[in-house]
């Protein structure tokens, strides 16, 4: 079997402060590190206010498409890197809806990520009507092929989100099991691309993940850690779910 080791994410969106990132990296300081990956993703100022030679990771929860230019409020994969991060969030749900990125956008930030030596952290999930019409699997093969299916080799160096629309900020999070299932079909759907890259990539569940439910999401086979919203903003309650991933 496959070892991978878990990784916890926090995906702050437009929230935090100073006052959090010294909060959040007090009250992570007594991870096992060994045991788990911690990684924030903060609003972009905010990374390089984070104290540099601890374990937590960073990430930017968005990366322009391009590599440098007129791109008036854009940042680009090497501006995140310098600033600090290792990962990047794309496709988040609200950036696919509410910013309208598309597919052929997000082949593009994936490539800009991996070239500029950052991990993208590739968001993939069904709305409430889909899988209300049974088509997970059908719009996860989608969104997944979309990157993939033409750049095979772009997934050895990527993790996977899976976020549910209809599980993000509602407090409805996925069962264990519906969203076992989900991960199950997308290392499976991965596999059509790169075999051994698929047994090894870290897919994380995300979507009203909290300290109540994340250690029974997290013991799911292929659920290998969380991407947290509304819960990573409070240090005690994500200290408690990066405890619960081993
Ligand atoms: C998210 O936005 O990535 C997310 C999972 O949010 P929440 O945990 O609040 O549902």
């Amino acid at each position: 079997m496959t070892q991978r080791k878990p990784l916890v994410a926090a995906n702050w969106k437009m929230n935090g402060s100073k006052a959090l990132v010294d909060d959040m990296t007090h009250s992570l300081a007594v991870v096992d590190f060994t045991a788990v990956d911690v990684m924030i993703c903060p609003p972009a100022t905010l990374l390089p206010l984070f104290p540099q030679g601890t374990a937590i990771a960073l990430g930017g929860q968005n990366l322009s498409q391009y590599d440098a230019g007129a791109y008036t409020g854009e940042l680009s994969a090497s501006l995140l890197l310098q600033a600090g991060a290792r990962y990047v969030l794309v496709g988040h749900s609200e950036r696919r809806s509410l910013f309208s990125e598309d597919d052929d956008i997000l082949l593009a930030k994936v490539q800009q990520a991996v070239a500029t030596g950052l991990i993208p952290v590739f968001c993939v999930g069904e709305n409430l009507q889909q899988r209300q019409q049974e088509k997970t699997t059908e719009v996860l093969a989608k969104q997944l092929a979309a990157v993939y299916a033409s750049h095979p080799e772009l997934l050895a160096k990527s993790v996977i989100a899976y976020e549910p629309v209809w599980a993000i900020g509602t407090g409805e999070a996925a069962t264990p099991e519906q969203a076992q299932q989900a991960h199950a079909a997308i290392r499976q759907l991965l596999a059509r691309y790169d075999t051994v890259a698929a047994s090894k990539v870290r897919i994380l569940y995300g979507g009203s993940v909290n300290a109540s439910n994340a250690a029974a999401l997290f013991n799911e086979a292929d659920i290998d850690g969380g991407l947290v919203g509304g819960a990573s903003l409070k240090p005690a309650e994500f200290l408690e779910i990066c405890r619960s991933a081993k």
